[in-house]
């Protein structure tokens, strides 16, 4: 990210450009992502119509007539004709400072995120917006980790799906061009309950980078939940093991306490494999708890700072992850994701 934060995709020089900061904004403040769909989607109805076009219609007043857009976002478009700063923007523009004290030298360091996911499975957001998200943060790449298939409920991907993805991963690559930023091919694959990972080798040796998560029987009795865990590490095309706790602290899916496991021997397994261990920033989650962070730093683990962004304003969410990784005293040098594009790919690959 570039040091001068804040800078998110701000200055609105069009409509459409002020629809997506409006929703850019509201997603790093974990707003009701129905009510965010609105703005994305009025900006992607507007965005083939050409600027003039859209002029044209506000004067006229007829935006309604456009599939996709409401009385509230016409109104944004027409207040932006007229005036060039709708209020509403203006408004949420005073939130769009630092999400969080401290840890800017650190959020400064990140060059991009290993973690995150489209519509393809759970997420709210296009792979475009999510990589075009990335690229006006400054990120040198974003890792898309949608989930693997037995997490039916958030329509993971079957290998056929996944390979399907991987050529739009391409397509989108080709499109945004150039080489300041690239969107890395990547799972959030199932740890099962052997520890066995829910995708094919085959696949799996396909992409960039792999996060192995337990999303299921999270309450497993502790020497169970270790072995499970120390098997996905060893696996070897696991790159990082993905809110390892399953805790949850706030937020609308309530509170759930952290699984049981002998953290020494997992972690071990993580420093002895280079598998980092992932400092989940999503302010729910806030997972590895601190005591965990501490034990995997004391075990010579590497570190990945991730979003675990499901819509395209939490890839923000970083800065969370940088606030607790510097002051918990966690080194840069062991954190993955501050590493150049090149020599994470290299760790990956290994
Ligand atoms: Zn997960
Ligand atoms: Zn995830």
């Amino acid at each position: 990210m570039s040091a001068d934060r804040p800078a998110p995709p701000g200055g609105a020089v069009d409509p459409v450009a002020a629809l997506r900061r409006i929703a850019f904004l509201l997603e790093r403040r974990l707003a009701d992502t129905y009510r965010i769909k609105a703005y994305r989607g009025a900006a992607a109805t507007l965005l083939p119509l050409g600027a003039e076009h859209v002029a044209a219609r506000a004067r006229a007043g007829t935006l309604r007539e456009l599939p996709g857009i409401g009385a509230k976002t016409a109104s944004i478009v027409e207040e932006f004709v007229t005036t060039g700063v709708p209020a509403y923007l203006s408004e949420l523009e005073k939130t769009a400072g630092p999400l969080v004290e401290g840890g800017a030298e650190y959020a400064a360091a990140l060059r991009g995120d290993l973690h995150s996911h489209s519509d393809w499975s759970d997420g709210g957001s296009p792979i475009e917006e999510m990589a075009m998200t990335a690229m006006e943060l400054g990120h040198e790449y974003l890792v898309l980790t949608d989930h693997s298939p037995r997490l039916t409920v958030a329509n993971g991907l079957s290998s056929a799906r996944l390979a399907q993805q991987l050529e739009v991963v391409d397509a989108v690559n080709g499109h945004l061009g150039g080489d300041d930023f690239r969107l890395l091919k990547g799972i959030e694959v199932d740890i099962l309950d052997d520890g066995s990972l829910d995708q094919t080798d085959t696949m799996l040796e396909r992409l960039d980078v792999v996060v192995a998560s337990v999303h299921s029987k999270l309450a497993m009795e502790a020497a169970a939940m270790t072995r499970r865990m120390v098997a996905a590490v060893r696996q070897p095309r696991t790159n990082v093991l993905g809110h390892c706790t399953g805790r949850l602290v706030k937020g609308n899916r309530g509170i759930r306490k952290q699984s049981t496991f002998d953290a020494e021997a997992v972690f071990a397994a993580c420093a002895e494999n280079e598998v980092a261990v992932e400092i989940n920033s999503r302010p729910e989650r806030s997972d590895p708890p601190d005591e965990l962070i501490e034990v995997a730093l004391e075990a010579g683990c590497l570190f990945s700072i991730d979003s675990d962004a499901h819509a395209p304003g939490q890839l923000d969410f970083l800065q969370y992850g940088a606030e607790r990784a510097q002051r918990l005293g966690v080194p840069l040098e062991r954190i993955v994701t501050t590493w150049p594009r090149e020599r994470l790919l290299g760790w990956a690959s290994r």
